[in-house]
């Protein structure tokens, strides 16, 4: 990738360096969410932007756990940009890793350990831009905010959500932020394309109940009687059960532009794309409600017919869905009056808010990508997971998701999985488009 032009005059190898030793030591603090215990990483990360005088503020949300919150003023003359990332990670599995989770080693030209790309990474990103912007003494015209927060991994009640709700004034005056929720890819050939989230799904965990008649074990009453039989004939309709292509106003765009670029390799037609959603758990997840059956609960011992049982779906909808009429599709689908539904309590009771994708930010973001990389392909979508950004995009604020680097499908899997890792060059990259965007926006 070239460095920016207006950047020439930094001292590229050494940030990479600087990168790269930030990135190693904040590896090694061991914020597995749960229990959380943020406050360490958030004390790291301040202290960097403290030796260079910028000022940072620490925001406890519960014991061991804190917001790192940094705000570099502007002239006033335009509205914040906030860069936000998350602290926490999710527990590693040590023993499918062929490294240790929490003792980050460089291998192959890659940085091993957890949070390398979920997200470490781009928080150092991040947090390099805040830095190069105090060294290279630019005149910002709006404030640039450096936020991190706890607990994005459990649905953000000591994180974000927190942040939202008891500190709104944080907020006041922010009018864009990038955190995750997207990045670049070669998932569509030769050309690199950027997936800039502007929206999520709605995660709608739920849980099925099916009542039976407690017994004997050994009297082989009819099978209907027993929960366990109901629920698996539940899960059997709900796991067969083909649901509609639905294009939502993100999609429609995504689908528009990869289009018009050659790159919609399943053709134009409604049919070529329906076919592609049923192969492709992607593009499955990107257009359609889904659900996974992901626990089940039922019986006490082996000679004791149970009275009930459960299971837990994690279902994610797409923008514009209905809760309610969810539920009842749920319902009519498995068409048993003995099997109940209902929502997980602390979810979202509000539909995730969308971010426009017709603004000065997104079209920097694609300048900023296309100097630097000719031939990429931007376009909006949707995280089919959930990220912090819902909360901010709650509060007006237009924020994308994007880790500004072509990841590997390799790298993409350590979301969550083993032997996570960021390959250095994208570290690279990352850092200097990261710091580009910023430059563009805030000068
Ligand atoms: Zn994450």
């Amino acid at each position: 990738m070239q460095a920016p032009r207006a950047a020439d005059s930094l001292d590229w190898p050494s940030v990479h360096r600087e990168a790269l030793d930030i990135l190693t030591r904040y590896l090694r603090i061991d914020t597995s969410n749960p229990p959380g215990r943020e406050a360490p990483a958030a004390r790291f990360l301040g202290a960097l932007l403290e030796a260079e005088g910028i000022e940072t503020r620490y925001i406890e949300t519960a014991p061991q756990r804190e917001i790192l919150y940094a705000r570099i003023p502007g002239d006033g003359s335009q509205r914040g940009l906030m860069l936000a990332n998350h602290l926490d990670v999710v527990p590693p599995e040590p023993r499918y890793w062929s490294t240790k989770p929490f003792e980050p080693v460089e291998q192959g030209g890659r940085v091993y350990g957890r949070g390398a790309v979920d997200m470490k990474g781009f928080a150092v990103m991040q947090l390099i831009a805040l830095l190069l912007a105090r060294r290279q003494g630019l005149r910002l015209t709006r404030d640039l905010v450096y936020c991190a927060v706890p607990d994005e991994e459990a649905l953000g009640r000591f994180g974000m959500r927190w942040l939202c709700e008891q500190h709104p004034e944080l907020l006041d005056g922010v009018e864009y932020a990038i955190n995750e929720g997207g990045s670049g890819s070669l998932d569509f050939g030769e050309r690199p394309v950027f997936q800039v989230a502007v929206n999520e799904k709605w995660v709608c965990w739920m849980r099925i109940t099916a009542r039976g008649i407690p017994g004997h074990g050994g009297i082989p009453n009819p099978p209907e009687q027993n929960p366990i039989v109901r629920l698996s004939r539940a899960i059997e309709r709900l796991v067969t059960w083909k649901r509609p292509v639905v294009v939502t106003p993100e999609t429609r765009a995504w689908l528009d532009r990869l289009t018009a670029q050659g790159l919609a390799y399943w053709g134009t037609t409604e049919a070529r794309l329906e076919h592609a959603v049923e192969a492709s758990p992607g593009l499955r997840a990107l257009f359609t409600n889904t659900l996974n059956v992901t626990m089940v609960q039922g019986g006490v011992k082996a000679n004791v017919v149970p009275g009930r049982a459960i299971a837990t779906l994690d279902c994610r909808l797409l923008p514009g869905q209905s809760r309610d009429a969810w539920r009842d599709e749920v319902l009519a689908r498995i068409d048993d009056p003995d099997v109940r539904v209902e929502f997980f309590d602390g979810l979202d009771t509000e539909a995730p808010r969308p971010a426009s994708f017709d603004t000065d930010f997104f079209r920097t973001i694609e300048t900023a990508i296309a100097d630097a990389i000719p031939d990429a392909v931007v376009v909006p979508s949707i995280t089919v997971g959930g990220t912090d950004n819902r909360f901010l995009r709650a509060r007006g604020i237009h924020a994308y998701g994007l880790i500004p680097a072509v990841l590997t499908g390799a790298e993409r899997a350590g979301f969550h999985g083993n032997d996570e890792h960021i390959t250095l060059d994208h570290l690279n990259s990352g850092t200097e488009l990261t710091y580009d965007i910023v430059r563009r926006m805030c000068t």
